[in-house]
């Protein structure tokens, strides 16, 4: 242990028998990682932070498109981790949102929020949400080594002592071990699953890893054709067999293989066991909320005004001008008559077809696209109060590798705000308690 602000620990540090060279080594440099790194240091620890990549937190640079949308001030945070949220009371009261809050903002990351409770730094890059880490972890002196990778643990009698890295099988010591290796999602960032099978290899139980949290592929051309449009408000309801399973409103995302953006990811999990039984269909709302009857008015009102023009020029006036010739191919109307000529029946089935776009899922995009991947440790393993295994008892997981569903908006990085806040501290803790046997 380092002298610093528990002075105490120097003590320990003389007493210190069974590890040489270091308290704490974090296995993986990303959010997660990082969190438990620095914490672990600023409790006096000594850490060494081994990662694979040339750098740390290539995930986190990508987050949010770029912009990291680091944590959520919405309501009812808790119950957005559905059945999980039993196994997060303890680390959410440690470190929970205001804390991340508050670490940012005292490390010159000013924050805004967005619709639904989003949370992004203000300066739109999640590079200084990286930087704030990164000096985080300086602070304590955090000794990082990249370019490392982790082949696998040594253990004995419930206790990790040691680790295996590199082509020489070099043997890493030190009183406790955070594995924060990530899941496997966007495998070039560096989460390939490699902490699934250390923990497997240990006689832990691992969940089955699956992409979650991903775009959705739709057959029908005209979606593809819409590559680039993004709706702020609009719903899409799940069909199976004719029957209507849910609907969900939100943003979205139109990609040239279907659709993505936060309420195709949130829904994409439940697409995905229902396609497992049979096709499914989506409807899409372009006006959710809004009366049949009401829109029909407004077509009215619009073909009236502009009775001379073609009608794929005048429904910009209702609906975002790039849906038009869809919406009018869709209702089997000409997109070049003139509003004039159009029939009452014609007008109101595009009435309805606004209110009713079909599409058919066709697949899902793989692990490379997605945002998390479910499955992981099985909570039960750990004990949420110090995200300590509970099979190992100098072991600590977080972040990614454990089996916790969260929707986007957030979720993910407070969770690993949070288990790594706690890991970090709980490592640096039991660092001190043997070497002060
Ligand atoms: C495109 C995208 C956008 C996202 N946007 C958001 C968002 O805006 N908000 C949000 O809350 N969440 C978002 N997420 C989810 C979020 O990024 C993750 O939940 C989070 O980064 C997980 O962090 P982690 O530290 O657990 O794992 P990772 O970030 O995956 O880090 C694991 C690290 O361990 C290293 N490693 C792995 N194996 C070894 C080994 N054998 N030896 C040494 N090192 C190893 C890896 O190289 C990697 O650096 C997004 C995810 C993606 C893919």
């Amino acid at each position: 242990m380092k002298h610093g602000k528990q002075s105490s620990l120097s003590k320990n540090h003389m007493r210190q028998e069974r590890y040489e060279e270091y308290d704490v080594i974090v296995i993986g440099g990303g959010s997660a990682g990082m969190m438990a790194a620095g914490r672990a240091a600023e409790c006096g620890a000594r850490v060494l932070l081994l990662e694979k990549n040339e750098e740390l937190g290539k995930k986190l640079l990508i987050t949010g498109g770029g912009r990291c949308n680091l944590t959520n001030v919405g309501p009812d945070f808790l119950e957005k981790f559905g059945k999980d949220k039993k196994f997060l009371f303890s680390p959410f009261s440690r470190f929970g949102v205001e804390d991340t809050l508050r670490f940012f903002n005292e490390r010159k990351v000013p924050i805004k929020v967005e619709a639904l409770g989003r949370v992004f730094p203000e300066s739109d890059q999640a590079q200084s949400v990286w930087a704030a880490l990164s000096r985080y972890m300086d602070e304590g002196r955090v000794e990082v080594r990249r370019n490392v990778f982790v082949k696998g643990f040594e253990a004995q009698s419930g206790c990790i002592i040691g680790l295996r890295i590199g082509g020489n099988d070099e043997v890493l010591r030190a009183s406790s071990y955070v594995l924060a290796t990530g899941g496997l999602s966007h495998p070039e960032t560096g989460s390939t699953g490699d902490g699934f099978r250390f923990l497997k290899e240990l006689g832990h139980t691992v969940r089955d890893p699956e992409p979650s949290l991903v775009p959705i592929r739709v057959r029908e051309r005209w979606v593809h054709a819409l590559s680039g449009t993004a709706l702020e408000d609009a719903a899409l309801s799940v069909y199976q067999d004719g029957k209507k399973i849910f609907i969900r409103r939100g943003k979205m995302l139109f990609t040239h293989f279907g659709l993505s953006g936060p309420m195709v990811l949130n829904m994409s999990r439940e697409a995905k066991e229902l396609m497992k039984r049979q096709q499914v269909e989506l409807m899409l709302d372009l006006l959710p909320g809004t009366d049949q009857g009401a829109i029909d008015k407004r077509i009215q009102a619009i073909f009236l005004e502009h009775q001379n023009k073609r009608v794929k020029n005048i429904l910009s006036g209702i609906i975002p001008a790039v849906f038009s010739e869809a919406v009018l191919a869709l209702a089997g109307v000409d997109s070049g008559k003139p509003a004039h000529s159009v029939s009452r029946e014609e007008r109101l089935s595009i009435g309805r077809v606004i209110r009713r776009m079909p599409m058919t899922i066709s697949g899902f995009l793989g692990p490379e696209k997605a945002i998390i991947t479910s499955g992981g440790l099985v909570p039960y393993e750990v004990d949420f109060r110090s995200m300590c295994s509970k099979k190992y008892r100098n072991l600590y997981v977080v972040g990614d590798i454990l089996d916790i569903d969260r929707p986007s908006g957030g979720f993910s990085l407070q969770l690993c705000w949070s288990t790594g806040f706690v890991a970090g501290e709980s490592a640096a803790q039991y660092a001190m308690s043997v070497q002060a046997v």
